[in-house]
């Protein structure tokens, strides 16, 4: 694959790099994006329209069901080479930030497997802008739950106040966690390379990361399948799969030394 001979240029000298991925880093896990129609049983439903509090207000049964078929589905599947480079990315880059929309966990996993295989320990801070599906807390007092019952009927009720437990994930027309935010826009400021990868970049704020990166002068690389409102805006747009684009452009700026 080739890739800018600037771009490389670039990234064999950058210091401080910030990337914000979408649905569309896991895609090759397996996962769908919201923008793939939904299978079976959930084919009737919207995403948009169970991930959404009045949609749990409505049918909290519903949208609890729906959520732990995704957990489930999270819990079979595995990283992806791209969710990999990245993680190897980070030990190669003096300042790195991952920020995700994704709830999926899978960059905590790819990172497991990376720091297992290197010699190079490099913490770094992976931001999780919409939660995590893993994480469930009560939609009443705001309290995490540690175990439910996942045979339940009904939706759990919390231990503490007897409210409905409810997936700690980020819904349409709910406000980001306020700490993950700030540190996602300082993330975007700072930093001299900004990649957004497998996202559509409609989904506010983190769509905006991308144009704040931009105007305090980062250098903004798109890796996506398709054409997004970004492409036009960034630097570089690097169009095909993030599982096959990733790699490539990780061993091109920073080639593996040959091994004796
Ligand atoms: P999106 O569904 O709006 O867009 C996905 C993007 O990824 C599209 O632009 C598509 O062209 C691109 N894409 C698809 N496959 C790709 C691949 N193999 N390589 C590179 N690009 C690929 O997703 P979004 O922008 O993340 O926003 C929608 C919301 O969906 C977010 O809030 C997110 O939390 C949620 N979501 C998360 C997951 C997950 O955690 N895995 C899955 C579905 C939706």
């Amino acid at each position: 694959m080739a890739f800018p001979l600037d771009l490389i240029s670039v990234l064999r000298h950058v210091e401080r790099v910030t990337v914000l991925t979408g649905a569309g880093v896991s895609q090759e896990s397996g996962l769908r994006t919201f923008r793939d129609s939904q299978t079976g049983l959930w084919a009737q439903y919207r995403p948009t329209d169970l991930a959404t509090p009045q949609a749990f207000a409505r049918d909290p049964k519903l949208v609890w069901d729906w959520y732990a078929m995704r957990r489930d589905k999270v819990r079979t599947v595995e990283p992806n080479p791209a969710h990999l480079a990245l993680a190897r990315m980070a030990r190669l880059v003096s300042d790195f930030c991952l920020v995700t929309q994704n709830v999926d966990g899978l960059h905590q996993k790819a990172e497991a497997i990376v720091a297992g295989s290197s010699l190079l320990q490099r913490a770094y801070p992976i931001i999780e802008l919409h939660g995590n599906l893993a994480r469930v807390r009560c939609a009443s007092c705001g309290q995490p739950a540690e175990t439910w019952d996942e045979s339940d009927q009904d939706v759990p009720c919390c231990a503490f106040c007897g409210g409905l437990l409810r997936p700690d994930v980020v819904w349409f027309g709910e406000a980001l966690p306020r700490q993950a935010l700030e540190q996602a826009v300082e993330a975007a400021r700072t930093c001299q390379v900004f990649f957004s990868v497998g996202t559509s970049g409609v989904v506010q704020p983190a769509a905006s990361l991308a144009y704040a990166a931009r105007n305090r002068g980062a250098v903004v690389v798109e890796v996506n399948a398709e054409p997004t409102p970004l492409s036009e805006k960034a630097d570089f747009a690097l169009q095909g799969k993030a599982g096959e684009v990733l790699p490539a452009l990780v061993e091109a700026a920073w080639p593996t030394p040959p091994s004796r």
